[in-house]
């Protein structure tokens, strides 16, 4: 952990241990403390980790005995500029609400254990690769204001501390704000996010290879939209790596 992460932790946990009890904070009914996010034990075992056979492309789980890697019907459809899109857990029941009211309502003593369940699956794949940069998926200028934080920087920065891969948030930024994609199809995500992203003026990107980090993978018109702009800029393979994933 930087020594910031470590202040602020520091100071988050100074304030919980004051204003909750050993509580968790998704059924209230069982016990859970700061380190393990205030998800109890029960709320836990219903996270579904998200194990292969899969999608090479797009990570999308599939039952079934595969042999042959292969690519999703959904992949071979459109044209997504990340080599790679992996993601720890199914965005299903205790971690879909976790990740909303961690993001929309700053539950930021949620993050240890979305973190854990971001690193147990990202880590020992990432050990084993070469990447050169960790960049989160930026926020718009004016959204980063009124949520006051990122998530997928606050999740990048974890992944950044344990894995010792550089984190860097100077590259993208978001010029077109983009709302909501919850009720958007396939193919109007993808065109609401024509644009949306850009590299900062003057950056000139020279074959790294970068993970990009965000908190969710939907369709992927988000993160694509980003690995397109930094290859554009000159960036060599992205790949993208989420905590949670639509199903
Ligand atoms: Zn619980
Ligand atoms: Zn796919």
């Amino acid at each position: 952990m930087t020594a910031l992460a470590e202040s602020l932790q520091h100071r988050l946990d100074v304030s919980l241990a004051f204003f909750y009890p050993d509580t968790c904070q998704v059924c209230r009914a069982e016990h859970a403390t700061v380190k393990n996010g205030y998800v109890g034990a029960r709320c836990r075992s219903q996270v579904r980790f998200i194990e292969p056979p899969y999608c090479e492309r797009c990570g999308l789980p599939y039952a079934g005995d595969f042999t042959a890697p292969f690519e999703c019907a959904n992949c071979c459809e459109m044209e997504l500029y990340f080599s790679s899109a992996r993601s720890a857990v199914a965005a299903h029941n205790v971690v879909r609400e976790v990740v909303h009211r961690y993001k929309y309502q700053r539950a930021l003593w949620f993050e240890p254990f979305l973190t854990n369940l971001f690193l147990h699956k990202a880590l020992p794949v990432l050990r084993r690769q070469d990447w050169d940069f960790i960049v989160p998926v930026p926020l718009h200028a004016v959204k980063h204001r009124e949520r006051e934080f990122n998530q997928a920087e606050r999740l990048a920065a974890h992944l950044s501390a344990a894995s010792g891969i550089p984190l860097t948030s100077k590259w993208l930024r978001r010029i077109k704000p983009t709302a909501t994609q919850t009720l958007l199809t396939r193919q109007q995500r993808a065109a609401n996010m024509r644009g949306a992203f850009a590299v900062r003026p003057g950056v000139r990107l020279d074959g790294e290879r970068v993970i990009l980090v965000d908190d969710v993978f939907t369709t992927g018109a988000t993160t694509s939209a980003c690995a397109e702009v930094l290859q554009a800029a000159g960036s060599g393979d992205v790949c993208v790596w989420t905590v949670a994933r639509g199903l």
